[in-house]
């Protein structure tokens, strides 16, 4: 009988991208293959099944993709977080370490009522900043969150401890 891959087994690794040195973890081509974009989805929301969501929010940018088809299974409405100035309503900021200086997230100030239950979405945990800012901005208007999503966690890099110390209930796919 065919041995049916896995997850990791459609994630391609591109080396020295962005820069010299780093293992680049490819997840296009997982979204590109027809049943591991249906398994990754399908995994993600897992958990979740049972649960009250009321939206599922995204990190830029592949959390998009990601959140939208999560969104659409659950049948809750969409909300993304984004780099700065890309958003155009008003929006809350918040500001987050990278290795090389700082970035800015931001998110729509009516995109999340209090009380609003929310799943949060993205492709890999890395340090975890990201997806910190975004679990920021969520609370500072009010949503609780249920949980963090991850197709990939890379754990010599403590994201998911550093989410779990905040109190979040983390669910990642692969390592
Ligand atoms: P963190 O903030 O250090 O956890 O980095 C996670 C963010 O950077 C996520 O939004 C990822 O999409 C992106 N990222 C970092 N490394 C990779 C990688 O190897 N592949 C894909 N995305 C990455």
């Amino acid at each position: 009988m065919a041995q049916h891959k896995a997850i990791r087994d459609y994630i391609r690794t591109i080396v020295d991208f962005p820069h010299e040195g780093i293992l680049f973890r490819d997840v296009t081509t997982l979204f590109a293959d027809p049943r591991g974009f249906r398994m990754a989805v399908d995994q993600m929301l897992h958990p979740y099944a049972g649960l009250r969501i009321d939206k599922v929010v995204g990190l830029e940018a592949r959390g998009f993709i990601l959140g939208g088809a999560v969104a659409h299974q659950l049948g809750t409405g969409f909300v993304p977080i984004r780099k700065k100035g890309k958003l155009p309503g008003a929006t809350i900021s918040q500001a987050y370490t990278l290795e090389y200086g700082e970035a800015i997230v931001e998110l729509h100030d009516d995109a999340i009522q209090p009380g609003e239950t929310i799943l949060l979405v993205d492709d890999l945990l890395a340090t975890g900043g990201t997806a910190e800012a975004g679990i920021k901005l969520i609370e500072r208007l009010g949503g609780q969150i249920i949980g963090c999503a991850f197709v990939v966690d890379l754990p010599d890099l403590g994201g998911r401890k550093r989410l779990e110390a905040m109190g979040m209930d983390v669910h990642v796919l692969c390592e």
